[in-house]
């Protein structure tokens, strides 16, 4: 039995037919960049996801890029996030000369702890970015009530958890922005790199148009400084046929999550807010002894990650920002014992019991 940690040839196999269309029609028309493939997709989007606007972009980072250079963010201002997340969340921040100002996380949820966010406050702070890590949206109500009070834009970095719910909101749809990535790992992937931006305020959408594409507001008119951030049109075809199976894929991970919390043992298994439906970008256990458990898995063919070794604070990258070892006491103590499975809509029962029996071995 050879076992995915992801299981991407099973989906583009189920697909294929309508996918390898949607490719040819792209190549057939010579129409790359932009064109009725990203229209239909961004319409498809924010109908799933219920928001006024779409926007499809070059990945989740330049997502977040795109999102954090619509409200002006500019160099010296303070954006409030998580140490515990993949680097792009404070890398964008750093990259566009903003201070990423890390809080601890909440040791059930792994996301930002609202609670601990107004002390960091600052006459510099410009906004919010909380993760919806590993598929679970952050306590997104708490964190609007911090940022009206002080007048702070939120963006949920969704890369995690297109499609997840918190109340009766999805994902992208929790805050003033949201941004997610398409990339071919996460729970909703293309076959290249990919992201998209959501909004509902109509300022913010047409900011974000003009920067994807050179800040151009004509042909050869341009006001602002931009990016390259377009979507190409093949990764919207892709993700157009698998858009439809989505919810789907979205069910069957439900199931999967369910049976491991059920029949994993001696191990702690996420914890969902019973207001949340995560899609389970990762599903992660935390042990005592994870490197003897990685090392046993790895012998009998269950295949892990670790999903982050090290906090963002710990980061060489960011020693500029005086963070130091002991400032995030939960974040620090996660990355320490923290394991990721392997999960997909396609992992089979046998696969399964299988990678249960190990990790109870
Ligand atoms: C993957 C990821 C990103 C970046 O997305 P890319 O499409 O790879 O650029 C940003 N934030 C988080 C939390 C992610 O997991």
């Amino acid at each position: 039995m050879k076992i995915n940690f992801i299981d991407l040839q099973g989906q583009y196999k189920k697909y294929k037919e309508e996918i390898d269309i949607e490719i040819k029609e792209v190549l057939d028309s010579s129409g790359y960049i932009m064109g009725p493939k990203i229209v239909e997709l961004e319409n498809k989007l924010a109908e799933f996801v219920g928001t006024k606007h779409a926007i499809a972009c070059s990945s989740g980072t330049d997502a977040l890029i795109l999102a954090l250079m619509s409200i002006g963010i500019k160099p010296g201002d303070e954006i409030i996030t998580t140490p515990f997340t993949f680097i792009a969340t404070a890398e964008t921040i750093a990259f566009l000369g903003a201070i990423p100002v890390f809080v601890d996380v909440d040791e059930k949820t792994y996301n930002i702890d609202p609670a601990l966010i107004e002390s960091k406050i600052t006459d510099k702070t410009k906004a919010i970015i909380p993760v919806s890590l590993f598929g679970q949206i952050s306590d997104m109500d708490s964190i609007a009530m911090i940022a009206k009070k002080y007048n702070l834009k939120v963006i949920e970095d969704a890369a995690q958890s297109f499609g997840a719910e918190y109340k009766d909101r999805k994902s992208c749809n929790t805050s003033d922005i949201g941004t997610t990535s398409f990339f071919p790992a996460k729970p909703l992937g293309c076959y290249g790199d990919g992201g998209a931006v959501f909004t509902n305020d109509d300022n913010i959408a047409e900011q974000i148009r003009i920067i994807l594409n050179h800040g151009q507001t004509k042909r050869y008119v341009h006001s602002h400084v931009g990016i390259n951030g377009r979507l190409d049109a093949i990764q919207a075809g892709v993700l157009n046929v698998k858009l439809k199976y989505y919810n789907g894929e979205i069910s069957k991970r439900q199931e999967i999550a369910k049976k491991y919390n059920e029949k994993l043992k001696n191990v702690i298994v996420p914890f969902v807010e019973d207001n949340n439906l995560s899609v389970w970008a990762q599903y992660c256990i935390r042990v005592d002894n994870r490197e003897e458990i990685l090392a046993k898995c790895s012998e009998k063919g269950v295949p892990t990650g670790v999903y982050y070794p090290i906090p963002l604070h710990l980061q060489e990258v960011f020693n500029y920002l005086g963070y130091k070892d002991g400032d995030f006491p939960i974040t620090e103590k996660i990355s320490k014992d923290i394991m990721a499975l392997p999960m997909s809509a396609f992992l089979t029962n046998e696969e399964q019991n299988y990678i249960i029996e190990v990790i109870n071995e």
